[in-house]
């Protein structure tokens, strides 16, 4: 008797053991036991690594710096009280896009590079946490400050082959039927070639309202579909930089917290915000822009943290990167062992913004370097001087003048100048006309090649490095909070992030 019952709990904890060991295959445990959540969202800041997370920090803890040793001071998100970090790599790269690493993160599964939601054969469809959690009945936002139909948010409601089918991502996005759609525009929404039908009007006659002012979007009411769009998009129809904000635009914050509103109700809803520029300010290897979006983004995870205040027990915030960007590092050769963050306050305005100038300027009579160095100086801070005039400020800032040893620090070198007079000879020629050497690619990675030296040289000033213009292939932080948010905590899969998500929602 005895004997049959030790027999018995034996079995019944072998059967324990082997349901475990299917439950965290390579030891990854994806399985929630608990209640389920009722409020999920999950923030992706695009090419965001630990480095742009700790430029931020650096930068906060630079520009509030009151004498004393050095300080970060934390984003909200780095402040979420679970970490964790996840490999990104897709299944034909370890340097994977946005397209495979968002749809790893929303179905669970690996791509190829520049695949959005199928497999690498490009047959089999994956459905995503979004798709799921929306047929048991809760709402769902898809929160972006690039295009609402470029690869991030497109991984959470498409599948297609490229991620450069615009018009047929648009498509899939009106289909989804989710609740709202917010931030940037739909990209190409008349097609590549300006034949198709207007996808706006496509998404208006199948049920959903299409606001595009300030006023319009803030007064927004919950009832109806929405493609909230911001009242300024960019080119590429996303959302211009936060440094260059205006004041009729919205932030990702403001559309977070109306999307709070219009998603919340008994079923719960599933929201994915996407801080986008991060990577395309890190492309162009712009710190500011990208500190200051990285700021923008994490103003939007304090939303989520505000209204997770208020339902503690129900709600679930995941905070990641999809990759890094930019390799960037907190460090550079010619500043070594020390940082000078505060130096890039000094910049007014992003890569893209100044880009505009230049292509007007280089149309005017007269381009010369002369007239083109005043408006570097007011929109970054950098300026040019003499040798009398360099002495001057030396004597002044060693006499303890405050104004002359920043103007010091700000001046540009003999080496810096000439490689700034260097590729503005190279702005000023037409794009046809320019080199498309190795050289040249190395320089400027294909912007606009005043622009980049610019930024290159005041980043390098404050002690930050470059190694690419495209994504790299390390691990990225996640960050986590509330409900289910210690299966968070460890190092695993992008793939993963799906699985736990899926099973904290209990659609899995
Ligand atoms: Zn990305």
């Amino acid at each position: 008797m005895k004997r049959s019952l030790w027999n018995k709990i034996g079995l019944a904890l072998l059967a324990l053991l082997v349901l475990a060991g299917a439950a965290c295959a390579a030891g990854v445990d994806n399985d929630w036991g608990g209640a389920k959540a009722k409020y999920v969202f999950m923030f992706i800041g695009d090419g965001m690594g630990l480095q742009q997370v700790n430029a931020a920090e650096v930068y906060n803890g630079s520009i509030n710096r009151t004498g004393g040793e050095p300080a970060i001071k934390k984003l909200a998100l780095s402040g979420l009280p679970v970490q964790g970090m996840i490999t990104t790599y897709s299944t034909n790269s370890f340097i994977t896009d946005s397209a495979p690493a968002a749809t790893s993160l929303a179905s669970g599964f690996k791509t190829d590079n520049g695949v959005i939601g199928m497999d690498p054969a490009k047959k089999r469809k994956f459905t995503t946490v979004a798709q799921m959690v929306r047929a048991k009945g809760m709402k769902v936002g898809v929160l972006t400050s690039v295009s609402l139909n470029h690869a991030t948010p497109a991984s959470y409601y498409a599948s297609v082959p490229s991620r450069n089918d615009y018009y047929g991502i648009g498509e899939q996005l009106i289909d989804s039927g989710f609740d709202y759609f917010a931030g940037g525009g739909i990209h190409q929404h008349t097609g590549k070639d300006k034949d198709r039908k207007d996808l706006y009007e496509v998404a208006k006659e199948k049920g959903y309202q299409v606001l595009r002012t300030r006023e319009e979007i803030l007064a927004a009411k919950p009832g109806t579909k929405i493609i909230a769009v911001n009242p300024v998009l960019d080119g590429s129809n996303a959302m211009p930089y936060d440094m260059d904000k205006t004041e009729k635009e919205l932030s990702l914050a403001e559309f977070t917290r109306k999307g709070i509103e219009l998603l919340d109700n008994p079923n719960g809803f599933f929201m994915m915000v996407e801080g986008g520029k991060i990577d395309w300010a890190c492309h162009a290897n712009d710190a500011a822009a990208a500190i200051l979006d990285t700021f923008a983004f994490d103003a939007a995870v304090m939303e989520a943290i505000a209204f997770a205040e208020k339902h503690p027990d129900e709600t679930l915030i995941v905070v990641v990167g999809d990759h890094e960007t930019g390799g960037m590092s907190i460090g550079f050769a010619g500043t070594q062992y020390e940082t000078f963050f505060e130096k890039i306050a000094h910049q007014k305005e992003s890569y893209e913004s100044f880009d505009k100038k230049i292509t007007e300027f280089r149309k005017g009579a007269e381009k010369t370097f002369e007239k083109m160095a005043p408006m570097i100086e007011e929109s970054f801070g950098l300026r040019t001087a003499t040798a009398e005039e360099r002495k001057a400020l030396e004597e002044k800032a060693k006499a303890g003048d405050d104004a002359a040893r920043i103007a010091l620090s700000m001046t540009l070198s003999d080496l810096e100048l000439g490689e700034l007079r260097h590729a503005f000879e190279d702005s000023m020629l037409e794009k046809k006309e320019r080199a498309r050497d190795e050289a040249t690619f190395l320089l400027y990675g294909g912007y606009e090649p005043l622009s980049v030296k610019i930024t290159h040289i005041l980043n390098r000033k404050a002690g930050i490095g470059w190694t690419s213009y495209a994504h790299t292939g390390i691990p990225v932080p996640i960050f986590a909070k509330g409900l289910g948010s210690e299966l968070f905590a460890g190092y695993y899969d992008n793939t993963d992030v799906a699985w736990k998500t899926m099973s904290i929602l209990g659609v899995r």
